[in-house]
């Protein structure tokens, strides 16, 4: 497995710091783990400026996730965070009327 692309939380940190709280708060004590370890794949691309979602994982445009797929909805102070989740992979972070996220430049 290719691992060139860098971890979210090398890249966004605050993010990664607030859904993991948040999915502690959730119960998702799991996911809370694994999510300081996925890796930014690509952004959404849908274009709309009240997006930021990301990939965390490959996953062709347009197909539904298919069996094993559970949305994770979280509850920031503001906007919209829901992770998209395969057998307990996080595929997608859905990031929707957030203030811009901080983006720290990553050594590559
Ligand atoms: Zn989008």
């Amino acid at each position: 497995m290719e691992h060139d692309q860098p971890l979210v939380r090398d890249v966004f940190p605050d993010l990664i710091a607030e859904v993991a709280t948040l999915l502690q708060e959730e119960g998702e004590s799991e996911l809370a783990v694994s999510v300081r370890d996925v890796r930014l794949v690509g952004e959404c691309g849908c274009g709309d400026d009240f997006c930021q979602s990301i990939w965390t994982e490959d996953h062709p445009p347009g197909q539904p996730f298919g069996v094993g797929h559970r949305c994770v909805p979280l509850l920031p102070s503001k906007g919209t965070l829901v992770l998209d989740v395969v057998d307990n992979r996080i595929m997608y972070i859905e990031i929707v009327d957030r203030p811009p996220m901080r983006r720290r430049s990553v050594e590559r």
